[in-house]
């Protein structure tokens, strides 16, 4: 589903990525974890290509796309609905209700007409426990409830993969836990995400596989229980041992 090649990422002299390769298969669920500044948010925002990377290749199923290279509106486009991504600031419209939220893409990329967008919000709305908010505006619905929508939203362009950047961390742990079940829920209808986490817990036991970053490299990966359980590298027990 996804391929890294060897991608490296500068910010003028600041070398954040250096030769990172990974790849993951359709339905798997990997966490990424690692210190502050080791690079995990770049490397989420360079596979979107929210930031281009310096060097290397991105493939997701047949669009590969070459750093350095012109990439056609057309190629990020179908990128950008092929990937979605929930930040950890949830960014929705303050003057549209939760429903506009969750439709407004689908008319705008997909073309679809407001009343089939609305038809499938409300079963997205359906799917995050929210349903009965379709008519608030986001204002008025708590940090757990706006990232749920932040979800749904995402999920409306119908992605093949989802990128999540600590979307628990700006929550009080009761909200985030609304989240993590939404997230948990989607992990076992075989959504194939892409979590970065500091909840130790969602990665030993939602996910498949756990990528530990630092430096800007990954210095550890392995299924789930192995590195969170047996790591081998010594920055990622001492990593572990600091934060869990
Ligand atoms: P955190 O856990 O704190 O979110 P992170 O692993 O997500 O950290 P990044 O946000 O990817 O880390 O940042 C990696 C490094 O790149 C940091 O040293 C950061 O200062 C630097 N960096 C990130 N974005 C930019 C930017 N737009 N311009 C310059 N430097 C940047
Ligand atoms: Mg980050």
């Amino acid at each position: 589903l996804l391929r890294l090649e060897s991608i490296h990422k500068d910010f003028g002299p600041y070398a954040v990525l250096h030769d990172l390769s990974f790849e993951m298969s359709k339905g798997e669920v990997v966490a990424i974890i690692g210190p502050s500044g080791s690079g995990k948010s770049t490397l989420l925002r360079c596979i979107n290509q929210l930031e281009p990377p310096t060097r290397g290749r991105v493939s997701i199923g047949d669009l590969s796309i070459e750093a350095g290279r012109p990439l056609p509106r057309s190629a990020l486009l179908k990128l950008r609905r092929r990937v979605g991504m929930v930040f950890q600031s949830f960014n929705l419209f303050p003057h549209l209700t939760v429903l506009g939220n969750v439709s407004l893409a689908q008319v705008r990329t997909l073309g679809r007409s407001p009343k089939e967008a609305d038809a499938r919000s409300l079963q997205l709305l359906e799917r995050v426990g929210l349903a009965d908010k379709a008519g608030q505006y986001p204002t008025r619905c708590s940090g757990g409830q706006q990232q749920r929508i932040a979800i749904a939203r995402a999920l409306a362009l119908e992605p093949e993969l989802m990128l999540f950047d600590e979307p628990t961390s700006a929550l009080d742990p009761e909200l985030g836990l609304e989240v993590l079940a939404v997230m948990k829920e989607l992990a076992r209808d075989g959504m194939s995400m892409i979590v970065v986490t500091h909840e130790m817990h969602f990665a030993e036991t939602v996910s498949d596989r756990v990528v530990v970053m630092a430096d800007g490299r990954i210095i550890e990966q392995g299924p789930s229980l192995k590195v969170m359980r047996e790591p081998e590298n010594e920055r990622v027990i001492r990593f572990l041992r600091a934060v869990w």
